[in-house]
């Protein structure tokens, strides 16, 4: 990726919604673009991060054999009445034809899933069967105040499970929640799991999954070496106790709700009628569990857990790109040395953000700190002089030198460890 290609560029100007660490660096890095409150256009750095999160999600919900499918946003009245969650749902968008129908915009869709589902399980030989997508969903949020964590439109990856026991369904649920932790892992951040306190399910089992950092709106007493946490409204734990899990201290800290997975029992089957015939030829209920992770979120509490008082410091495996290459220089030699060097990393399947503008080397400098790639280059004349390119992580405080020669070898180097 050139940047003299991207018309995106980086901004001075913060957000009307300063308060959030997040909008206000992904704003000026040109990661993003406020449409209105809650609302966001994603440009293209920070769709390319989001695009990485979201493959790292979908690798791990295919490696549990679920299948990805891609439902509509667009939902009838009339499905929303069957759960009665028309009225039930405060955050539900409703909107009229020029038929005069009623829709909703989806907020989540066990509404349509499960008669969808419906059409093709007959028996129990059909069964288990899990099916995910990743989509925008639309929530009618009073507080869409943080940034890319509370959007009114956000994305969102569900995935929805259907058992004829309860033994399977807690099976699946378990493996889902380790598939979680990894997925989070994969992306750089460290994650709590949290019993949720129910809500609206109260007599299933839930839990959420909690990033922590001090942006976070939930008070968790979590401990500070394995991932055991409990909401602290509902903690039996307190600060200073053993971890009953690992005998680590137990802290207070506050975290950001990342995910979050259902055992919704019958709840949905009973509604829509979706039963099976078992082994013996009666009919049954099926058994379902719901799984989310706000991807969209991920994008947001990433930089509220992982920047510095210069800008965004991305993990290696969701950075938009693992190179942030910055020339000095419009001079024929530093220009032809740097295109090279940019064909040459392309070429060994690096991944690239090629600072080629012409503006000051301190411009792009102070770029390539709010940007936060995980490896700057630099190749200036100076640099052609001594036959090297300039190195600098970006949580290192200090720059080498690293021979011409030498550079690919080490970048990847670099990229695997
Ligand atoms: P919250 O309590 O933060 O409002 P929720 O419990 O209503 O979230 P869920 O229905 O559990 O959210 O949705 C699954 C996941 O989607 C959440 O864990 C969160 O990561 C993400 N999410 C929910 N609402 C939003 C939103 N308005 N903007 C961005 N992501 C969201
Ligand atoms: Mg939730």
């Amino acid at each position: 990726m050139r940047y003299s290609k991207i018309f995106s560029k980086s901004t001075k100007s913060t957000s009307a919604d300063n308060e959030s660490i997040n909008a206000k660096l992904l704003t000026q890095a040109g990661f993003v673009d406020q449409e209105m409150a809650g609302v966001y256009t994603w440009l293209p750095l920070g769709l390319a991060v989001l695009r990485n999160i979201e493959q790292i999600v979908r690798e791990e919900m295919d490696a549990l054999g679920a299948s990805e499918i891609f439902m509509p946003s667009l939902q009838p009245k009339e499905y929303w009445d069957t759960t009665n969650r028309w009225e039930g749902v405060d955050v539900l968008f409703k909107l009229k034809s020029q038929t005069g129908k009623d829709y909703a915009l989806g907020c989540t869709h066990e509404e349509v899933v499960t008669p969808l589902v419906k059409k093709f399980v007959q028996s129990y030989k059909d069964l288990p069967l899990a099916t995910y997508q990743i989509n925008t969903k639309f929530r009618d949020e009073l507080r869409a105040k943080s940034g890319v964590l509370r959007g009114r439109e956000f994305r969102m990856k569900d995935m929805y499970s259907f058992h004829t026991n309860q033994e399977d369904l807690s099976a699946f649920y378990q493996k889902t929640l380790k598939a979680y932790v990894r997925a989070y892992n994969r992306c750089g951040l460290q994650v709590k799991v949290v019993q949720a306190s129910g809500g609206v399910f109260t007599q299933n089992l839930s839990h959420e999954f909690q990033a922590i950092t001090d942006a976070g709106e939930d008070v968790l007493i979590a401990c500070n070496s394995c991932e055991f946490g409990e909401n602290s409204e509902i903690a039996t734990h307190n600060e200073g106790d053993a971890c009953p899990t690992c005998n680590a201290v137990l802290v207070k800290t506050k975290g950001i709700e990342v995910g979050n997975i259902f055992d919704l029992g019958t709840k949905y089957s009973d509604a829509f009628e979706l039963e099976f015939t078992n082994e013996e030829g009666k009919r049954q209920r099926v058994l379902m569990g719901c799984y989310g992770i706000g991807t969209s979120r991920l994008v947001g509490s990433i930089v509220e857990a992982s920047h510095d008082e210069k800008g965004m410091i991305w993990p290696k495996s969701i950075a938009p790109a693992l190179v942030h290459l910055v020339r000095i220089g419009e001079d024929a030699e530093s220009v032809e040395a740097a295109d090279g060097l940019y064909n040459e990393l392309r070429a060994a399947g690096i991944r690239v953000f090629y600072d080629d503008r012409d503006t000051t080397a301190g411009a792009k400098f102070g770029d390539a700190d709010l940007m936060g790639l995980p490896l700057r280059l630099t190749v200036s004349k100076r640099m052609l002089a001594e036959s090297v390119v300039e190195w600098k992580e970006r949580t290192a405080t200090e720059a080498t030198k690293v021979p011409r020669t030498d550079v690919l070898a080490s970048v990847k180097t670099f990229a695997q460890a």
